[in-house]
């Protein structure tokens, strides 16, 4: 099809933004295309095709920027701005859940997962910028799966653009525009862009694409997608162009830091490698201050996972208040939040509470439960047990130790 003319018109562009020859090659590890400023690479990049992304603060020391992630998110707005893109607000957190009668919707798309959400809204037929806060839980299978040598956490800003376009010439105008930004980030001759072609499936529609996936030694920066004839609706077919980057991810590549989390901060927290307590209570703090309960609803149950993890890994008895506000001054420059901290903070303390309890009374106290105990803080349930139940203090003490520590020695 048009792929042979797709690269060789990329590999033209590449050469004219860059000022140097790029090579088709392909990988010997995942067998893919991919191209790269190297004539003699062997290897797209990816993290899955071995690559070390621990040693990403050894690698490129000119890099460093020493630039906050809402620097860099205020930078490329501007940078798209200038360029003519319409600016479109993020959609809320928790799409298309208003109300009860729309369950159907709730199951595809419980959380917002991308900046292309927005095509559900509307047709972009202007080239269009979203910086999207998105969750995404679906890789979160145990606590462990928190690392900080993999570029992943379970919230992000996708740094996103968007365009219908009718003539696929229109996709490499912004194809320049992207790489151009990168080339402000002294990245552009460092990544190596991994070909892929693959079908998407939105909703029920389907169509086929191109990707690009940025990847810089082992951290996929960003995808760039040209996709075919996409049905928007029943009348309007055209082109797509969806290209999305994670803001921290280039954050830390920018900022060439040691660990992924020491970009999203608090720097202290990275240091002391408290990465389940950054990234979840950070997603937690989005989530929740978007007005879901953690109880009671399809969304809360399913981040309740979040708060397990917590407990798990003896996160729970943490002062979260001040990162709560952290994370807050954080997302509130994307999206709308409408609880404060304070009530954000409750929250999650209230579920830590209830989990905590619950292990209690499944486990070892389960003889002396009494009836509403469940939610009462910690202490106060362990107070009342103790005040009705005329057990001894030291038994209560092993119980508790036993109950929520000695799973995870
Ligand atoms: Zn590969």
């Amino acid at each position: 099809m048009v792929k042979n003319d797709f690269y060789q018109t990329l590999i033209k562009k590449l050469y004219k933004i860059s000022g140097t020859n790029w090579y088709l090659s392909t990988c010997k590890s995942c067998n893919h295309f991919f191209l790269s400023p190297e004539p003699q690479a062997t290897n797209c990049g990816s993290y899955s095709c071995n690559y070390e992304t621990s040693k990403i603060s050894e690698i490129d020391t000119n890099l460093r920027k020493n630039q906050s992630l809402l620097e860099i998110s205020n930078l490329i707005a501007t940078y798209f701005k200038t360029k003519g893109y319409v600016i479109e607000k993020p959609m809320e957190i928790i799409h298309a859940y208003k109300g009860k009668a729309r369950l159907d919707s709730m199951k595809t798309t419980l959380f917002t997962v991308a900046g292309v959400q927005l095509i559900d809204k509307k047709v972009p037929k202007e080239p269009t910028y979203i910086p999207q806060p998105s969750v995404r839980l679906k890789w979160l299978k145990s606590y462990s799966d928190i690392n900080p040598k993999k570029p992943y956490s379970t919230s992000f800003v996708n740094i996103t653009t968007l365009q219908a376009i009718e003539r696929i010439d229109d996709f490499y105008i912004q194809l320049q525009d992207w790489l151009e930004l990168l080339n402000r980030f002294s990245l552009l001759n460092k990544i190596k862009l991994k070909i892929k072609e693959t079908q998407i499936r939105w909703s029920e529609k389907r169509a086929n694409g191109i990707f690009l996936k940025v990847n810089y030694h082992g951290v996929e920066l960003g995808d760039i997608g040209l996709i075919f004839d996409f049905p928007f609706n029943k009348n309007y077919r055209s082109h797509l162009i969806d290209i999305g980057f994670g803001l921290e991810r280039l954050g830390w590549i920018i900022n060439g830091t040691r660990s992924y989390f020491d970009v999203i901060g608090p720097l202290l927290l990275s240091a002391l490698k408290k990465y389940v307590v950054i990234d979840h209570v950070r997603t937690l703090t989005l989530i929740v201050g978007s007005n879901v309960s953690l109880r009671n609803t399809v969304h809360g149950k399913k981040i309740g996972k979040l708060v397990d993890h917590l407990v798990e890994c003896g996160e729970m008895f943490f002062d979260f208040l001040p990162l709560v506000v952290y994370y807050y001054n954080f997302w509130k420059n994307f999206i709308y939040l409408p609880l404060k901290p304070t009530e954000i903070e409750y929250e999650i303390k209230r579920e830590i509470n209830r989990k905590i309890n619950k292990r209690l009374l499944n486990k070892g106290f389960k003889k002396y439960l009494l009836q509403g105990m469940e939610d009462l803080p910690t202490y106060e349930l362990v107070d009342r047990i103790l005040k009705e139940r005329n057990i001894h203090p030291n038994t209560m003490k092993n119980l508790i130790y036993k109950t929520l520590y000695r799973d995870n020695a």
